[in-house]
């Protein structure tokens, strides 16, 4: 670590939401083993006040520099250091005083502060999974052995059940989604559904963004290219299977026919609480699973023509190179607009793939190429969105 103490000193980027409110939550329960050092938000100063002060962090980061005089950025801790702007972000994740990152920004934002971590070095603690779908090309050769832990759950698990084996003798992963609030439905029934009934999810509770995209699947769909490029395997070595309990977090499937499964609480404190005990394993952050209340594990077949974004999902991952940064950003535009109820539901899926049908793919080359193509796909999304208005 860092300083040669024995705590393993941690910078959490996002700290305000779901996952950065969970880590928060890991580094209390092992404040012998954890050290908070800095804590971004995008512009919830007033949380990031609060929580700077409960950890006595070093340095602090806003990315959103409209913020920059709020008044109650006054009671930041003494001689913790304030800084604006996205590069203010990136500067948290190169600090000598970190040895862990944890990106738990949400959306292709989180994509430069990963590869600065990566390129500084430090251990990278990623729940950011649009990083892996826009930017894996990238991010991936940078990352040895060890230094890139897998927060999303399904990741992790995949991750874990790997341990020990060789990786040439799998046979496949069995990527498991809980189906989602609308798992059953017709595509007619889609149609019609509200903001507020795609934000029931049956078995996580997480930021608006990620439950949204679980509800159309397109959550699965990411989570594949995220696999395709974490564990180096085709897109075809990754299947999806419905898991409506969310107990089996995912499988490896080896030649021999045998099947090493990871199962657990659905908390997302443990997946996180492992990228930073790896490869140690402390005590658990949450409840433990009781088996003998579980009741059945069911497994079904996901429906990727009534779920349409794990279709595109597919196209997507398969043709690689800049077509998953275009469904990426158009997906992150979309589900604003649903959100904000200018859209329905089902036209996520079309404006996806109308900016995917207009993108000439091409293999990704750089973080500016990326940037570029994130921002006309993000025009391209508003415009298709103003159409379908009309
Ligand atoms: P939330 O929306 O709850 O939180 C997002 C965090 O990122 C907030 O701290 C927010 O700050 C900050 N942020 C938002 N936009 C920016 C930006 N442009 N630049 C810098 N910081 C920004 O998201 P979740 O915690 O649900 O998800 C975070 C990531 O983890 C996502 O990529 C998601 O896919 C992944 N993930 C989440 C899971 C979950 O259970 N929630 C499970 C598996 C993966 P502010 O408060 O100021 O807006
Ligand atoms: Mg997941």
């Amino acid at each position: 670590m860092a300083d040669g103490s024995p705590k393993l000193h941690v910078a959490i980027l996002g700290c305000t939401g779901s996952i950065g409110r969970q880590a928060l939550d890991v580094c209390r329960q092992h404040a012998d083993k954890l050290d908070v050092v800095a804590l971004s938000v995008n512009s919830s100063t007033d949380k990031l006040v609060s929580y700077a002060r409960e950890f006595s962090v070093r340095a602090v980061a806003v990315a959103d520099e409209a913020h920059v005089n709020d008044a109650v950025l006054a009671e930041l801790p003494e001689g913790c250091l304030c800084s604006f702007g996205p590069e203010a972000v990136c500067d948290l994740a190169i600090r000598d005083d970190v040895d862990c990152v944890l990106v738990a920004i949400v959306g292709a934002a989180g994509l430069e502060p990963s590869h600065a971590a990566l390129t500084a070095g430090k251990r990278l603690a990623l729940a950011n999974k649009e990083s892996l779908v826009v930017g894996g090309d990238l991010l991936m050769p940078l990352a040895k052995p060890g230094q890139l832990i897998p927060v999303d759950s399904e990741h992790s698990a995949i991750y874990q059940c790997y341990l020990g084996e060789n990786p040439q003798q799998a046979h496949c992963i069995w990527l498991t989604c809980s189906g989602g609030p609308f798992f059953g439905r017709s595509r007619s029934e889609l149609e019609s559904v509200s903001s507020s009934d795609a934000l029931a999810h049956p078995t996580w509770s997480m930021g608006a963004k990620i439950t949204i995209d679980s509800a159309t699947l397109m959550n699965k769909g990411l989570e594949r290219i995220e696999a395709k490029h974490l564990f180096g395997c085709d897109l075809g070595f990754i299947k999806v299977v419905i898991q409506r309990q969310s107990k089996i977090h995912s499988m490896v499937e080896f030649d021999d026919g045998s099947v090493m499964a990871h199962l657990g609480a659905s908390d997302m404190r443990i997946p996180i609480q492992f990228a930073f005990s790896y490869p140690d394993r402390w005590e658990t952050p949450a409840p433990r699973i009781d088996f003998t209340q579980l009741g059945s594990l069911t497994f079904d077949e996901p429906d990727f023509e009534t779920f349409r974004c794990l279709k595109l999902a597919e196209i997507a991952g398969t043709a690689g190179g800049t077509l998953p940064c275009v469904l990426n950003a158009a997906n992150e535009v979309a589900v604003e607009a649903f959100l904000n109820g200018s859209c329905s539901f089902t036209d996520i899926d079309r404006v996806v793939e109308s900016c995917m049908d207009a993108h000439a793919v091409e293999p990704v080359q750089g973080f500016e190429q990326l940037s570029d193509i994130d921002a006309w796909a993000r025009q391209q999304a508003t415009r298709v969105l103003k159409g379908l208005r009309s």
